[in-house]
């Protein structure tokens, strides 16, 4: 066979010449704009033609710090395709951690957003690489800014060319992309996906038993852009000519499910945060999604109620996945095998609430105490993957050591795997909670909890405890409707039946709201902080 290399050129030049008429349609500061797929690929010729102009030369990194529009798709594919890198930069980490992310990833221009701009020029004197920024915004003026030199988006397109041709030798093993992840503790950890890396991403998100994303769907990747490549949609939708809607800058459920009932959405995704809201609105408010045939959901789990909910009361299918920054991110899904749909509703929910079978493509194993677990959904064991979109490494850093051992990932995540190959995320390695020398899921007790109809939101955090090592505190946020009419007592009652009684929290505690992460998670960390000087005090 030929050995064509597999770059992301190739799936720019597909859009532009089979689907010139099909749409982006992006949401910005001004309103709702569309576009043909022949103008986004003017316009991202016309953007590689600028970033030459401006010295940036293959192998270097464009940042971008923007929200889901036109304008980012059009760096998505005009940065790799001229041989360059894009770094998408998690807007909603700390000033510090930006200007880490920059220096360290020795960014040269950077592609920002007007509203983000206040954010970036508080990085302003840290950094060191940065020759030029661009807004991009939709007025015809710059906004006032410390930040230097500043260069107009807009205005750079226009006296740009748009016949601008693409290196046609680029290796397919080159750098296309890079985004870091929010560790935990220390500096966040950068992940570089190659060319091939993501052509064969793409690829597995369109199988029809995986993201099944085609031509036909009109999809809205609502996973921001700046997190994982909002998952590879807008890569996989470019080269399949797939209708984009690109949600823009602090969308609300109302907006989300305005947007799936005007433009006739029939693919999303998003974390499990995102859909909780949408729900929300869709109960208080009147919406056709009649559109939706998938709504894909990874980040962290998603509770059983909530698919329930969204199956059976709003017939839209709901596809659970797992993956993570270092895995492109697809990796597992939740799709159903042909003779499981003999099962009865609660047990294809069963199913389908579990993180899912392996996506064509990649390998895994599951370690534990003793070599690799027994497939009877309980023996628990860390996740480990490999494959053509999984990462082999952190961009120059030395915790790479820790994760990628042997030529696997070790994911951190704690799992089982039943007899039929499904795969559920106990929990993070740092979340599990260790009572009397056992483990306790705290992802399972949130999902019984979130399954109470009075319960919005449920985090499970340890604490610690004398005799038990550690033991489980429930901290729960109600609906509106049930606050101050819900008591401990039922939720306890609720549990009871559902968990062996070592496993049943100490205590419930309400809350308001609970802390997240930059991506919607719940911020187990300071939860655990704040529930330890809460029960403890
Ligand atoms: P971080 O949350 O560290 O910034 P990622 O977004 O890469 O970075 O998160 C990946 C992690 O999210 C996984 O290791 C796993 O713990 C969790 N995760 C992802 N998808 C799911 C899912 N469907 N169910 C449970 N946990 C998930």
């Amino acid at each position: 066979m030929m050995q064509t290399p597999l770059t992301m050129t190739q799936m720019l030049k597909r859009a532009e010449m089979f689907f010139p008429k099909k749409q982006v349609i992006s949401r910005t500061t001004s309103g709702i704009q569309r576009f043909s797929y022949k103008e986004f690929a003017d316009r991202t010729r016309r953007l590689a033609d600028s970033l030459t102009k401006l010295g940036v030369e293959k192998g270097e990194k464009v940042g971008t710090l923007a929200w889901n529009h036109h304008r980012h798709l059009e760096a998505y594919f005009a940065i790799p395709c001229m041989g360059a890198v894009l770094h998408t930069i998690n807007i909603r980490l700390t000033p510090q951690h930006i200007s880490y992310i920059i220096n360290h990833a020795e960014d040269k221009v950077l592609l920002v957003d007007p509203d983000i701009l206040p954010l970036l020029e508080k990085c302003g004197s840290e950094l060191n690489t940065v020759k030029a920024f661009i807004v991009m915004t939709d007025e015809p003026e710059l906004p006032e800014t410390t930040l230097s030199p500043v260069y107009h988006y807009e205005n750079l397109l226009k006296e740009a060319n748009r016949t601008f041709s693409f290196p046609d030798d680029i290796d397919e093993n080159a750098p296309a992309g890079m985004c870091y992840t929010s560790a935990t503790t220390g500096n966040p950890k950068g992940v570089i996906y190659t060319h091939r890396g993501i052509v064969l991403h793409s690829l597995a998100l369109g199988l029809a038993d995986s993201g099944g994303l085609s031509e036909k769907d009109v999809a809205m990747p609502v996973v921001p852009m700046f997190h994982v490549n909002a998952w590879g949609m807008p890569f996989a939708g470019v080269w399949f000519g797939t209708t984009l809607v690109m949600p823009g800058p602090y969308f609300t459920p109302k907006l989300l499910a305005e947007l799936i009932q005007t433009e006739k959405v029939t693919i999303t995704a998003g974390v499990p945060t995102i859909w909780l809201g949408l729900l929300k609105e869709l109960e208080e408010g009147s919406y056709d999604t009649g559109s939706l045939r998938s709504i894909l959901c990874g980040g962290s789990a998603a509770p059983k109620g909530m698919i329930k909910t969204f199956e059976q009361k709003y017939k839209i299918p709901f596809k659970h996945a797992y993956g993570m920054t270092e895995t492109s991110p697809l990796a597992l899904i939740s799709t159903l095998k042909s003779y499981q749909e003999e099962l009865s509703p609660e047990e294809k929910l069963e199913l389908r609430s579990k993180q899912g079978t392996l996506v064509p493509g990649l390998e895994m194993k599951i370690v534990g105490k003793d070599g690799e677990v027994a497939w009877d959904g309980k023996e628990m064991g860390e996740l480990c993957l490999r494959g053509p979109w999984i990462a082999s490494e952190y961009y120059k850093d030395e915790r790479t050591k820790d994760a990628f051992r042997n030529g696997w990932l070790h994911t951190g995540d704690v799992v089982t795997i039943d007899e039929e190959g499904f795969v559920k995320i106990v929990d993070r390695t740092k979340d599990l909670i260790k009572s009397g020398g056992e483990w306790i899921s705290s992802v399972d007790l949130e999902n019984a909890l979130m399954a109470h109809e009075a319960v919005f939101e449920a985090a499970v955090v340890a604490i610690p405890h004398e005799r038990w090592q550690e033991r489980p505190i429930a901290c729960v946020v109600l609906k509106d409707a049930y606050k101050g009419k819900t008591r401990k007592e039922e939720l306890f009652d609720f549990l009871k039946p559902q968990f062996a009684k070592w496993w049943i929290p100490d205590d419930i505690l309400f809350l308001d709201e609970i802390p997240k992460t930059s991506v919607g998670k719940f911020l187990k960390r300071t939860l655990r902080d704040q529930v330890q000087r809460e029960v403890l005090k």
